[in-house]
C-alpha cells in the first residue's frame, strides 16, 4: 500500500543528517528541531500557531479540551471515518452525534449536520477524508450561524487547499477554529514513529492548548488546568523538517497516480472513481474506489492473488462499532455510510508508484472486473 523505504532512499542524506544532529546535541525532547519544524510548518500552512504533539489522536483530544466543553455537550462528526475522531469525544465525556456522509466525496453531509444541531451542540468535527476537504464553506456558515466551534480532522489532508467563493484559499486544518493533523508514517507527511500537530489562528486558544499538552502548565510546576503529556520528539521533528520541503512534490506524485487510476477505471461499469469536492484540491492520502454490482471482497481476494494489496477503509461505520453502539442509532439510519462500508476499496497509493506498477494494478483490476 505504501513504499516508505524507496522514499527514504531518495532523501537519506537529509534525514540521516537531521537525526544525527539530534543525537549529537542530545536534545531529544523540546529540542531546537521541534521549534524549527514548528516554524516551517507555520510558514507552509499559513497557520498562525502550530502546536506539535505526540500524535493525531492527542491533537484531537487537546483541541476539544482547549475549547472547555462540558460533560454532555454534543459534538457532531461523520459516521464514516477512522475511530479516533469519535474516540476522543467519548473519552472526554462529551456526546458524539454522528451524521451521514456524501456518496460522491465520502465526506460529511452538510445538510445532515444542519439537522443534527440541537441546543446542546457545541462543536463540529469534520474529517477531510482520504485527502480532500469537507464542504467547508457551507459548514463554516452553519457553524457561525449557530455559534459552534469547528475542529478539523485534517489527519489525512495536510497540504490540501480549499477555495471559498470570494476567492480566498486556505489549507486544510486552518479553516476552522482549530485543525489537527497526524504524522503517522503512512500519512502524507509521515515521520518515523508517532507525531501530530494542532493548528489555530487564535492566540488564546493556542496558549491554552500549548499548556494542556504540557500538563496544564503555564509557569513551571504551576498547573492552571488539567492537562496531558503529549510531545513531538526531536528525532521525529528532524525527520519531518527534512521531509516538509518535499511535501508539494509528494502531493504531485500522488495526484499523478490518482489521475492514472481515474483514466484507467472511468470506463469500467463496476467501478466508481472518487468524487471530487468542489472548491477543494485532493492530496490522495487514499485512492478509494467504490465497487458496484460486483463482490468487493472477492475482487480484493483476487487482487491479493496477483500480489496487489488493497484495503477497506472503513469496514464498519462508527454507529455500528461495538464500543459506540447507542440506542439513538440503529442499522439503516446512515444509509450512505453503510453502503460505502460495503463497497469501498483503497488501492496502493504513495509517492513512489511508477508507470509499470500503475499499469499492472489497473490492468489486473480491469481484467478481474470485465
Ligand atoms: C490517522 C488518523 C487519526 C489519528 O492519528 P494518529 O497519529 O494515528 O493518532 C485521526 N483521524 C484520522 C481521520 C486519521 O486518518
Amino acid at each position: 500500500m505504501v513504499d516508505l523505504q524507496t522514499q527514504y532512499q531518495h532523501i537519506k542524506r537529509e534525514i540521516d543528517a537531521g537525526i544525527q544532529e539530534v543525537i549529537d546535541t542530545a536534545a531529544f525532547v523540546k529540542g531546537q528541531k521541534v521549534t524549527d519544524f514548528q516554524h516551517h510548518l507555520e510558514q507552509y500552512t499559513g497557520a498562525k500557531h502550530v502546536i506539535p504533539v505526540g500524535n493525531g489522536t492527542d491533537a484531537l483530544q487537546i483541541a476539544l479540551m482547549g475549547l472547555g466543553l462540558q460533560r454532555g455537550d454534543e459534538v457532531i462528526t461523520p459516521t464514516f471515518t477512522f475511530i479516533a475522531t469519535a474516540e476522543v469525544v467519548a473519552l472526554l465525556g462529551l456526546t458524539p452525534v454522528v451524521v451521514d456522509v456524501d456518496w460522491e466525496t465520502m465526506n460529511m453531509d452538510i445538510e445532515a449536520v444542519r439537522k443534527a444541531i440541537t441546543p446542546r451542540t457545541k462543536a463540529i468535527v469534520p474529517v477531510h477524508l482520504f485527502g480532500q476537504c469537507a464542504d467547508m464553506e457551507p459548514l463554516m456558515q452553519l457553524a457561525q450561524a449557530h455559534h459552534l466551534y469547528v475542529v478539523e480532522d485534517a489527519c489525512q489532508a495536510i497540504g490540501a487547499k480549499y477555495t471559498f467563493s470570494n476567492g480566498e484559499t486556505k489549507q486544510a486544518g486552518t479553516i476552522g477554529h482549530i485543525g489537527c493533523t497526524s504524522f503517522f508514517p503512512s500519512k502524507n507527511l509521515g515521520c518515523y514513529g508517532d507525531g501530530g500537530a494542532i493548528f489555530t489562528n487564535d492566540d488564546a486558544l493556542a496558549e491554552r492548548m500549548r499548556a494542556i499538552a504540557n500538563h496544564g502548565m503555564v509557569v513551571r510546576y504551576h498547573h492552571d488546568m488539567i492537562g496531558v503529556n503529549s510531545r513531538l520528539d526531536s528525532i521525529q521533528a528532524a525527520v519531518l523538517d527534512a521531509k516538509l520541503p518535499h511535501l508539494d512534490e509528494y502531493i504531485a506524485a500522488r495526484q499523478r497516480a490518482a489521475a492514472y487510476y481515474d483514466k484507467a477505471f472511468s470506463g469500467n461499469p463496476h467501478l466508481l472513481i472518487p468524487g471530487r469536492q468542489a472548491g477543494s484540491t485532493h492530496v490522495f492520502h487514499q485512492y478509494t474506489l467504490r465497487v458496484i454490482k460486483a463482490n468487493r471482497d472477492l475482487v480484493r481476494k483476487k487482487l491479493a492473488e496477483h500480489g496487489i494489496p488493497a484495503m477497506i477503509y472503513y469496514p464498519v461505520p462508527l454507529h455500528q462499532q461495538k464500543a459506540y453502539l447507542d440506542p439513538r442509532y440503529k442499522d439503516g439510519d446512515f444509509p450512505v455510510a453503510e453502503r460505502l462500508a460495503e463497497c469501498v476499496l483503497s488501492l496502493p497509493m504513495h509517492t513512489e508508484l511508477d508507470e509499470e506498477q500503475l499499469s499492472y494494478i489497473t490492468s489486473t483490476i480491469n481484467n478481474i472486473l470485465e
